[in-house]
């Protein structure tokens, strides 16, 4: 069997034997779709990627014939790259801005597509990480309710350190101020405390792809 298949079967294990609500979504950036197909036929329908044009350009056609495939934006998104964001992602992860919100709600009704959201909080309250910071956070997530927007939970990407499990047991309490059901949280290092700590969706690029060149 294929090492990409066989990883995500692996992988799909491990996390059933911790939390079954969890799914994989398969980071896919930087691969071109040769690379990604023994996944794609495997059936695996959860993929992220982290620039727009790149996906726009890897999934397009791909997903107008697959319509079960869900494509997960993970990475940073510009006000200005909504509009080439909707149809094409079915998940948005990096909500962390009134302007954007307001722009992704003036889309979905351009497009009559509403995308499922993910506000990004900057757990580790890092300088240079995207995302609401702790102190904003319950500002911002009431500002959110102004906007008809489909934000079904939180996401962040903690500091770069051994442990992480500081982080994710933060964000639980975060979302405990929220009635939001998802925690996109957990990567290649990671995912299996982010399991154990009630993460819905874990973001799994390397482990499952082979390493990024
Ligand atoms: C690249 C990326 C991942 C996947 O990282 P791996 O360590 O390869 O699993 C997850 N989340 C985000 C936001 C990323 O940019």
């Amino acid at each position: 069997m294929h090492n990409i298949v066989n990883n995500l079967i692996l992988i799909n294990k491990e996390l059933s034997a911790i939390n079954t609500n969890t799914k994989i979504i398969a980071v896919s950036k930087t691969f071109p779709i040769k690379h990604i197909q023994p996944a794609i036929d495997h059936g695996h329908l959860h993929f992220g990627e982290n620039k727009v044009q790149e996906a726009s350009e890897k999934w397009t056609e791909i997903k107008e014939k697959n319509k079960s495939i869900k494509l997960h934006l993970i990475g940073k998104l510009q006000t200005n790259k909504v509009k080439f964001c909707l149809p094409l992602f079915d998940f948005i992860h990096s909500l962390d801005n009134i302007k954007l919100a307001e722009k992704i709600a003036n889309e979905q009704i351009k497009k009559n597509y509403k995308p499922k959201l993910f506000i990004q909080v900057n757990i580790g309250d890092e300088d240079q990480k995207s995302g609401v910071s702790l102190s904003e956070f319950e500002n911002f997530y009431k500002k959110t309710e102004d906007f008809e927007l489909d934000i079904i939970g939180l996401m962040c990407i903690p500091p770069f350190v051994e442990d992480t499990e500081y982080y994710f047991k933060k964000m639980v309490e975060i979302q405990k101020k929220t009635n939001l059901k998802e925690l996109s949280m957990g990567m290649s290092n990671d995912y299996l405390s982010a399991a154990n700590n009630s993460a819905t969706y874990v973001r799994i690029g390397s482990k499952i792809f082979g390493e990024r060149s």
